[in-house]
Formats: structure tokens, C-alpha cells, sequence
């Protein structure tokens, strides 16, 4: 079968294969790849084991892999069809696990997609990329510098998924003092190939002095500037893959669709998720948790598009004003969107009650992302009851412990993988927040590490 090639949403460029698009990152008409269609699968493709429920379960727990390897291949260009397997194995190499909420009051479980080396789900994509990069990158090619403008989790996975690869260097900027504290660790504990900025700025000037570094003629002859960014398809498309697990196994196990709910800012995750029900997996409903930005809520409910600056909330990593991968789902369906997909609005002090009284009630101690999810749960359950309700943690609590902690009145044990992170010594220069200060340290290579 022919590789599928993907598609610009604005229709204004050929089509191009995957490799190429995960190259490009963007379109070159400012749109978003898409695949030009997506191809269908049966559950039955990923098991042989379906009518055997115990041995789904064991294959399944272990098969994050293969399932990645069934659920890519379609889109896998030559050269990276080749390596398929080897990038999956090497990508998906932490767990998804689902959890069982005993005490719910119907069915639901957890996804938990911080098992991963930083300890959120961003690590799924920019592990993907960045293997999938490493065997697209020949000896004869030159070195590429990975530039990112990060409010918090992207520039922590991204910085450990392209960590001590000798290919590549990674240049973050985050903006000084508006990041958790153990955000802050996260994104200056690498070193070595990894440079980490301290911008005395917001998130909006770091993301400004990036895209005019983009543009810059004089980087542009020194430097192979590449962005690892949310709407790279080389980011979008593994998130499908946690999705497929998790509905496998509640279809072997239940012989019922799961339904999920996820925490959404940008709107990639929700749109893997979305691609994941197009390819046949197994899934119900798909519901959108928000903070309280209100762009997305408002034009599901009211038609009006309006994207507008920003509001800060607990659950800082959803605080998106204008969520790129709207065009993406608008594409997907032009019209009518609401017929596919519903979203609810959840307010910090809704997030703040849900940590509190499910740590009491559930026995389940929620991230401030995932507890907008699990606030949703509490609503959308009481409709439908039967429904095997999925409720997708993004984050582990103990990334944002000076929230979380004094909510629930305890310490939370932190994890190995960011323990051992948070006791690595920090390497991070501070910077003023324009393109000369950026140009003249890229320059200076050797100032500073
Ligand atoms: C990025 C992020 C989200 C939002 O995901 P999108 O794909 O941007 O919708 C939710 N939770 C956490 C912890 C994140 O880092």
C-alpha cells in the first residue's frame, strides 16, 4: 500500500510524505499537516488474542510498541518505514498505564501519561520525534539547533528526548520566574548539548524572540534552526498510541467503547484522540476539559471563533488563548464539530475542590491538569453511568507539589525519574529578552557552558 502523504489545512502546498512534513514542521502556506485521509483499522489488527481477554491484558500492558508500530505504519514513507519498529521500541519505552477507579461512582479509570522521563505526556511526542529525527540524519548532515519557547513541560521534554544526542543541539528559553520551581529544575538540569535561557520576560517575548530568530538571515547562515513544536505532525501523530491501548483494553476487557476525557489547551492531545476514533479504535464519546480560557467552550457552544491573549490558571500548561490545532479539527470537520466532540470550562477553584475531595473520596491525588478532567467526569458520569469513562492525567502531582500539597494537607512522594532530576545541578544562563542578546550567545558558544 501506498504511504499516505499529508496535507497542508490550507490547501496551498503539495502534498508531501511523512518524513518530509516531520522536516518542515509547519506548512510552507502557514497551515497545519494533516494526513490526506486516514486509513481504517479493526481492533482484531492488534491482537490475535481477541476472544482470550487474559492474554489481551498481558499483551496489551506490554505492547505500547507494537500497537504504535500497526496504528504509524500506514503513514510511514520509506524511510522510515524501515526503521518502524526500531523507533517504536525506542520511543514508546515507559508504560500508559489505566487505572481503575474502585470507588467511582460508575465505571472510569485513569490514563497516566507521566510515567515518561519529565514526568507529563509531552514525552510521548517529543520522544517520537526525536528518534524518528535521529534516523532521518545522516553523517554528512550538518548539525541542527532545536529552538523552543516554552511556558513549562514542552522544554523539559523536549530537552530530555534530544539530550546527549551528538546531531543536535537544543536551545530552550522560558521565561524567568513564572514557572513552577520544579519546572524551572526540569528545563536546567541537562547541560551538555542543551542550553537552557533564562528570559527576563514573559512566555510572549520568548515566543517572539524565537520566531524572529526563525526569520533571521544572519542565524540562517550559521545555524540549521528546526523547531520541535506542538503542530509538528512527528509530535501529533504518536499520541494516538495511548488512546489505541487504552481502548483495546477496555474493549478485550469490557466488550465496550471507552469514552475519554481530556485536559486540552493546545488541542493536540484531543486531536490524536479524535484521529485514533477516525482509524476504527474502539472509542465512545471524546469531551474536552478547559481551564478557563474560554475560546474553545465558547465556539462549541456558540459558533463565534474568537481567539484572544491568554489567561493564567492552575492548570498552566492548558493556558491557551488561541489553540493552534483548531484548524486541524476544523478540517477534519468542517462543519457541525459539536456533532463529534463536546468541551466543558472548569474554574481554579473547581480544580482546587477536585484535588481536595477526590484525594478524599476517590483515594486519587490529581495533577491540576487532570483534575480539570476529573471535575468533568464528575458531570458527564451522572448522564451516562454505564459509559466505561476514561480520565486522562496529563502530569504527575508531584511536578506541581506547591499547588497539590497544601490542598490534600500531605507531602507527595516524588517519583524516581524526577527525583534523580530535581538533584542534578542547574545550567541555565539568564538573557534579555531580544533577538541581538539570542544571536550573540549562539554565537559566544563557549560563554556560559
Ligand atoms: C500540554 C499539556 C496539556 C494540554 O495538551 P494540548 O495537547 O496542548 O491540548 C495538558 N496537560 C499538561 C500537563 C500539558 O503539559
Amino acid at each position: 500500500m501506498e504511504p499516505l502523504k499529508f496535507v497542508s489545512t490550507r490547501g496551498g502546498t503539495p502534498p508531501v510524505d511523512l518524513s518530509e512534513a516531520i522536516n518542515q514542521g509547519i506548512a510552507a502556506d502557514g497551515g497545519l499537516f494533516v494526513p490526506e485521509r486516514l486509513p481504517v483499522l479493526s481492533p482484531s489488527q492488534f491482537s490475535p488474542s481477541a476472544a482470550l481477554p487474559a492474554i489481551a491484558e498481558i499483551l496489551l500492558s506490554a505492547a505500547l510498541p507494537a500497537i504504535a508500530e500497526i496504528l504509524l505504519a500506514p503513514f510511514a514513507d520509506a524511510d522510515l518505514a524501515a526503521d518502524l519498529a526500531a523507533i517504536c521500541r525506542e520511543a514508546f519505552d515507559f508504560p500508559a498505564p489505566l487505572v481503575r477507579l474502585e470507588r467511582a461512582p460508575g465505571i472510569a479509570s485513569v490514563l497516566e501519561l507521566f510515567h515518561g522521563p519529565t514526568c507529563a505526556f509531552k514525552d510521548f511526542g517529543a520522544r517520537f520525534l526525536a528518534t524518528a529525527l535521529e534516523r532521518r540524519h545522516g553523517p554528512r548532515d550538518g548539525k541542527l539547533t532545536i529552538l523552543v519557547a516554552t511556558s513549562g513541560d514542552t522544554g523539559a521534554a523536549v530537552a530530555a528526548a534530544f539530550h546527549r544526542r551528538p546531531w543536535v543541539d537544543v536551545v530552550l528559553l522560558y521565561p524567568a520566574g513564572l514557572v513552577s520551581p520544579r519546572q524551572a529544575q526540569q528545563l536546567a538540569c541537562w547541560g551538555d548539548n542543551v542550553r537552557t535561557f533564562a528570559v527576563h520576560g514573559t512566555f510572549d517575548d520568548c515566543q517572539r524572540v524565537v520566531k524572529e530568530a526563525f526569520r533571521d538571515p544572519a542565524l540562517a547562515s550559521t545555524h540549521t534552526l528546526t523547531s520541535a513544536n506542538s503542530i509538528n505532525p512527528g509530535r501529533l501523530l504518536p499520541q494516538m498510541v495511548y488512546y489505541a491501548s487504552a481502548s483495546l483494553d477496555i474493549w478485550y476487557r469490557e466488550g465496550r467503547k471507552a469514552s475519554f476525557i481530556v485536559p486540552s489547551g493546545n488541542l493536540g492531545s484531543v486531536t490524536a484522540c479524535l484521529w485514533a476514533r477516525e482509524m476504527g479504535l474502539p472509542i465512545g464519546a471524546i469531551v474536552i476539559a478547559t481551564n478557563e480560557n474560554r475560546t474553545v467552550t465558547e465556539f462549541l457552544e456558540a459558533g463565534a471563533w474568537r481567539p484572544r491573549p491568554s489567561v493564567p490558571t492552575l492548570a498552566s500548561a492548558m493556558d491557551v488563548g488561541n489553540p493552534s490545532n483548531m484548524e486541524r479539527l476544523r478540517t477534519l470537520f468542517p462543519d457541525r464539530l459539536g456533532d463529534h466532540l463536546t468541551a466543558y470550562l472548569v474554574t481554579d477553584d473547581e480544580i482546587r475542590a477536585t484535588i481536595r475531595e477526590d484525594d478524599k473520596a476517590l483515594g486519587y491525588v490529581w495533577d491540576p491538569h487532570g483534575a480539570t478532567a476529573a471535575h468533568v467526569y464528575r458531570r458527564v458520569s451522572a448522564d451516562r453511568p454505564d459509559h466505561p469513562w476514561v480520565v486522562v492525567e496529563t502530569a504527575h502531582p508531584a511536578k506541581f507539589n506547591e499547588i497539590v500539597e497544601p490542598l490534600i494537607g500531605r507531602e507527595i512522594p516524588v517519583p524516581p525519574a524526577l527525583a534523580r532530576l530535581l538533584s542534578l545541578p542547574r545550567h541555565e544562563e539568564p538573557l534579555q529578552p531580544t533577538l541581538d542578546a539570542l544571536r550573540d550567545r549562539l554565537y559566544n558558544n563557549l560563554v556560559g557552558r
